[in-house]
């Protein structure tokens, strides 16, 4: 038996890669399903297996080939909804250690509604974020004076936060740095600067991750595989065809202020501890706004979110 990391599947097929590096490609032995979660794929990039070496003296080929028998417990993992089986969601990867949102003051805006929507859906999937601010290059002092605010709300909140050019190729190290040894997935809307990046960081690879709005928007399919791929300083990159990332998760009203942590916190010195901190009175996030402890733009996501967009609330 041997233990080995998934780096890629198809959804029958995974390549799982031992502790040298070698890669095995592997099926699923027997129908063994993760405890409490309903998916239509029982394994996904990312897990973590056992693997059997299959040993089959009639194959020609089957030198690099075996059967996965067990998945470790994951950590965390973010799934898809699929669009036919409503109750049911696929997993798309497992043991996610960052997310990474690349966004722009300009060119395209990335709103504050945006930025906290993800921030909330990560929370919720218990993925530490990365917060790249790119095109700094690009900004007017009114936009990096912008930037620089965004910035310390989001630090204040606990957030890491780096400012990044691809184009004067600054905040280069301070990027790698932070990427380096994780497995990370990157997201952000469409035209930021993903691939640039992730060429700059890694040339030759050339990730679907940089299509994937465009692809959603025109609603075609790419070929259903999901990868890891290594970075050659450590650590490996999440390429997930068709959809961003990740999308939002479906919360509940009660939950939402759990995925705003700074609101959170504040929120144990609500009068009443069912506050929902819209027309209670003695409500200490209220007060917070108020005084600049909790950022506006932040608590308008907040209240955005408790109201019920569903628009955003369906995963992209
Ligand atoms: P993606 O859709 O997120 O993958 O974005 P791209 O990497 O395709 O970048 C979109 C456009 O923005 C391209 O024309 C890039 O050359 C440009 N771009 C990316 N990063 C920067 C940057 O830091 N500064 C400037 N000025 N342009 C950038
Ligand atoms: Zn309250």
């Amino acid at each position: 038996m041997k233990k080995g990391l998934v780096i890629k599947s198809t959804g029958s097929w995974f390549a799982v890669e031992d502790e040298n590096g070698e890669v095995f490609d592997c099926k699923v032995k027997g129908n063994f399903r993760m405890k409490g979660i309903k998916s239509t794929n029982p394994v996904a990039v990312g897990d973590k297996v056992d693997f059997i070496i299959q040993d089959d003296p009639e194959s020609h080929f089957d030198k690099n080939r075996g059967w996965i028998t067990a998945i470790e417990d994951r950590k965390n993992y973010i799934v898809r909804r699929s669009p036919n089986l409503s109750k049911q969601s696929h997993v798309i990867a497992a043991n996610i250690d960052q997310a990474v949102l690349i966004a722009t003051i300009a060119w395209p805006v990335t709103t504050t509604t945006f930025i906290d929507r993800f921030l909330a859906s990560a929370e919720a999937y218990r993925i530490p974020v990365l917060l790249v601010f790119n095109k700094t290059d690009r900004y007017s002092s009114d936009q990096t004076e912008k930037m620089n605010e965004l910035i310390a709300i989001y630090s204040k909140i606990g957030y890491k936060c780096l400012k990044t050019s691809a184009e004067k190729k600054t905040g280069w190290d301070d990027l790698k740095e932070n990427l380096k040894d994780k497995t990370n997935v990157i997201n952000g809307h469409s035209g930021v600067g993903k691939s640039t990046l992730i060429n700059l960081l890694q040339p030759g690879l050339n990730l679907k991750t940089s299509k994937i709005s465009d692809t959603h928007k025109t609603g075609k399919h790419t070929t259903a595989f999901t990868a890891l791929y290594k970075l050659s300083f450590g650590g490996y990159i999440i390429d997930t065809p068709g959809i961003k990332g990740f999308g939002m998760l479906h919360m509940e009203a009660w939950e939402i202020s759990h995925y705003f942590p700074e609101i959170f916190r504040i929120s144990k010195n609500c009068q009443y501890n069912n506050c929902s901190h819209t027309h209670e009175p003695g409500c200490a996030v209220k007060d917070a706004v108020e005084n600049g402890e909790v950022a506006q733009s932040r608590f308008i996501s907040y209240l955005g979110l408790l109201e019920g967009d569903d628009k955003y609330r369906k995963p992209y």
